[in-house]
């Protein structure tokens, strides 16, 4: 099981495997990107340009995912072509993540 203090300390995991050619036991980070949906239109990316129906990761899918990957204490991050606040349960989402870091931690 993984314990990072930082952010940085993922990526370190991470890049270490990499430099290994080996595959980490389960990633060191995951990324969400927990909807299609941005309010922005910044010229230089590609959702601006590109029109796609919405979709939002299922809550349900979500929470299980987030348990597994929290069960590792591997970093999460919400991140991607999207804008995460959009989210329609993105409250409960960041809840879930500190309630199990926090269980970690007092582990
Ligand atoms: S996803 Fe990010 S970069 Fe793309 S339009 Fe939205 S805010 Fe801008």
């Amino acid at each position: 099981m993984y314990n990072f203090q930082s952010v940085s300390e993922a990526y370190e995991e991470s890049r270490k495997f990499r430099d290994l050619g080996q595959t980490a036991p389960f990633p060191p980070y995951v990324t969400f990107e927990l909807t299609n949906c941005c309010n922005f239109k910044c010229k230089m990316c590609y959702r601006t340009y590109v029109h796609k129906e919405r979709k939002d990761i299922e809550l349900d899918f979500l929470k299980t995912a987030l348990d597994e990957i929290c069960n590792w204490g591997s970093m999460i991050r919400f991140l991607g072509y999207e804008e995460p606040f959009l989210y329609p349960h993105i409250e409960k989402a960041i809840e879930i993540v500190i309630r199990d870091r926090l269980r970690n931690f007092f582990l």
